[in-house]
């Protein structure tokens, strides 16, 4: 594009909440084909409450959601939000935790009372050396929630359920999309059950479920390979390295700085519809000029 178009186009988009942050952003927008569109924060609204707590035999319920909050209290996620505003209206006592640390789309570990303990995808608790009782496995492969768990001394001692709800205006963003021309694929680190609801709901046939941020990573470089020009849309730290692989990377409004710096384009609306508005101004700019 020539550099009057993309003066021309950056004040357009400024005034439609389009912050585009470099001169070769409206050339990747032609031909692009698929767009990825991360779940929770993005499609959803990723204020999230917290549901059923179902412990296991021997475990009292307020005492591991007390352990959950203590490390949620340190985290940035939406799920974070949920346990601990979950924890204070249910009145429950949250103890101290020590040597916190994040693990991009699986959960959070931190020390409680001199054992570690981790809040996080049932996977990532027994990837760390933690059972998971029968009972609680059935309850998580059943739930349309998200199930999480937290887990000390070797065990996972209680499940969370928090659920969130679709954004307004997804689905006629999700319609728009396809009505320009793009596949819409859904990409989340959740669970199967859960993102296959909200895809259900919004018309996404396409979905890939419980991706790590690797795995997201691996998602765009692989319809790349592929031959299909990619976009893909998120707000996560968890979903920077697929936002920088992109062909236009694209970050939601109200997301993480780490996705932002990562993406071409940055929405500064916080709504779905925010989405489509970006493809269709990126490509009547690029028409003027061609
Ligand atoms: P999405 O891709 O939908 O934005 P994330 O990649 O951020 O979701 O998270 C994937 C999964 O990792 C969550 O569904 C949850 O099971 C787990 N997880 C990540 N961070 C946390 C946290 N702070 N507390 C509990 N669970 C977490
Ligand atoms: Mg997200």
């Amino acid at each position: 594009a020539t550099p009057m178009a993309i003066l021309v186009g950056t004040g357009r988009g400024a005034e439609r909440g389009i912050l585009i942050t470099g001169p070769e952003t409206l050339d990747r927008t032609a031909g692009i084909d698929t767009i990825l569109l991360d779940k929770t924060g993005t499609l959803t609204t990723g204020r999230m409450r917290l549901g059923e707590v179902t412990p296991t035999a021997g475990t009292d319920a307020s005492i591991a959601l007390g352990v959950a909050a203590a490390l949620e209290r340190r985290s940035e996620h939406p799920i974070a939000r949920a346990v601990v505003d979950g924890a204070a209206e249910r009145g429950v006592s949250v103890p101290e935790a020590q040597e916190f640390r994040a693990h991009a789309g699986l959960g959070v570990t931190a020390t409680v009372d001199g054992a570690r303990a981790a809040v996080g995808r049932p996977a990532f608790l027994e990837g760390l050396g933690m059972t998971l009782p029968a009972a609680l496995a059935e309850r998580v492969a059943a739930s349309d929630a998200t199930a999480v768990g937290v887990g000390w001394d070797g065990q996972v001692r209680a499940l969370l359920e928090v659920g969130d709800s679709i954004r307004p205006g997804a689905r006629e963003a999700v319609d728009r999309l396809r009505a320009q021309g793009l596949e819409p694929i859904l990409l989340t680190g959740d669970a199967r059950r859960p993102a296959e609801r909200v895809a259900a709901e919004l018309g996404i046939d396409r979905v890939h479920a419980e991706v790590s941020p690797e795995g997201k990573l691996a998602a765009v470089t692989e319809l790349q390979a592929a031959g299909r020009k990619t976009a893909m849309v998120g707000d996560g730290v968890n979903d920077a390295a697929a936002l920088a692989a992109a062909d236009l990377g694209i970050a939601m409004g109200g997301g993480t700085d780490a996705a932002a710096s990562a993406s071409d384009l940055a929405l500064t609306r916080d709504e779905p519809g925010a989405i489509p508005d970006a493809i269709s101004l990126a490509r009547a700019t690029l028409g003027t000029i061609r």
